[in-house]
């Protein structure tokens, strides 16, 4: 199998796994305890906070543990909206967003908040003119996106949070897709909350965080137990918790040696689909997107069928987000940057990660190949 569909999960690192196990089985005392063997369990978790905060230039008490990116949008949303309700109503976000922040600020607006999604260029990148232009009186919360999910996409994230604070509003940012595979600084890039998730580097799924800036502070999200400093109830996932950690400093230790290896591998694979197959386009910036990204449209063609027979072969691949996989009508982030018809019909997204080889890209673009001159061929 050649697996190309890294952003809609990532194999779980031997590493992590080695480091979640003993938490499984010997080291599986409830961190609420209050005796030596929850205490081990309790430290491990803290540990992986501190490691989490040094990562992203945060304090360990910024750090709060979740179920994964899904809860910690929802979260950061829903959490702010109520706790700000009698200051303002309106909230700015972007037309690419994934569906965990589209759909809960859908869920919002029926609970009488206003929304703005703003636009984005053809390239996927969001106007700060017309983020200005959006704000008002009455706008509580800006939520946009670090990188796109479908086409790699990353925002000016320093200059939005500059354009936030300076109007005195929380900035979120959903960095599910940008986190290890970009730097992140939350001081430097003027972020006040940031959802992760670990599975999207090689941890295990179910499992993320939501850094919250000290002194903001969304309504609580999930009631109940006092973990989490009180503000998310729950047992801990302490085995997700640890794996996370351990994934954490693998993924720092190679970032940078990461991004070079992806991206290049990325390259090769787009100049050779780009010089061997007729009407093929690129969908999102060449240039500025996350490394393993690849989103490319094969005109008079159906992608979902391009990626049956991809799969006949052996090769995971994509035609939209894994969660809008199915829905039908086309992506909604390739209609903001502007594709319809045959673009919109024939995208494939292939999402490259460290595991991936040339050899690998060279029997990807043989199949691709034959496969979209047998589809031509059949119209
Ligand atoms: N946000 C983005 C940008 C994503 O790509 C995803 C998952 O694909 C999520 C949020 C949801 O994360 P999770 O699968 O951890 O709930």
């Amino acid at each position: 199998m050649i697996y190309l569909d890294n952003a809609a999960t990532t194999p779980v690192h031997p590493d992590v796994l080695k480091a979640m196990l003993p938490y499984l089985d010997k080291q599986y005392g409830n961190p609420s305890g209050i005796y030596e063997f929850a205490e081990k369990s309790k430290a491990a978790i803290d540990e992986v906070r501190k490691i989490i905060a040094g990562s992203i230039n945060a304090k360990p008490e910024e750090i709060y543990f979740t179920s994964g990116g899904t809860e910690s949008d929802n979260w950061a949303l829903i959490g702010m909206a109520e706790a700000l309700k009698d200051k303002g109503r309106h909230i700015i976000t972007t037309a690419i967003e994934h569906h965990a922040v589209i759909n809960t600020c859908e869920y919002l607006k029926q609970r009488g908040y206003d929304v703005t999604y703003l636009d984005v260029d053809n390239e996927g990148i969001i106007n700060l003119k017309n983020l200005r232009d959006s704000i008002r009186k009455d706008t509580i919360l800006i939520s946009i996106m670090c990188a796109n999910n479908e086409v790699g996409s990353i925002q000016p994230i320093k200059s939005i949070g500059e354009i936030a604070h300076r109007n005195n509003i929380c900035f979120h940012t959903d960095a599910v897709q940008a986190y290890l595979h970009t730097q992140i600084d939350v001081k430097k890039m003027n972020i006040d909350m940031m959802s992760a998730s670990s599975h999207k580097f090689r941890g295990a799924k179910g499992c993320g965080f939501l850094y919250i800036r000290d002194g903001i502070k969304p309504a609580v999200f999930m009631h109940g137990g006092k973990q989490e400093s009180g503000v998310r109830a729950g047992t801990e996932n302490v085995h997700g918790i640890v794996g996370m950690g351990e994934a954490v400093k693998i993924g720092l230790k190679n970032m940078s040696k990461n991004i070079v290896y992806t991206r290049n591998m990325r390259d090769y694979l787009w100049y050779r689909i780009e010089h061997e197959i007729p009407n093929v386009m690129l969908n999102g910036s060449r240039y500025d997107r996350l490394p393993g990204n690849l989103n490319v449209s094969f005109l008079g063609i159906e992608g979902q069928s391009l990626l049956v027979m991809l799969d006949m072969d052996g090769i995971c691949t994509s035609s939209g987000s894994a969660c809008t996989a199915g829905l039908g009508g086309g992506s909604h982030v390739l209609k903001a940057l502007g594709a319809s018809g045959d673009r919109l019909k024939g995208a494939l997204r292939m999402t490259l990660d460290v595991q991936n080889t040339m050899e690998e890209m060279d029997y990807v673009v043989w199949r691709i190949k034959e496969n979209v001159a047998t589809l031509r061929d059949n119209i």
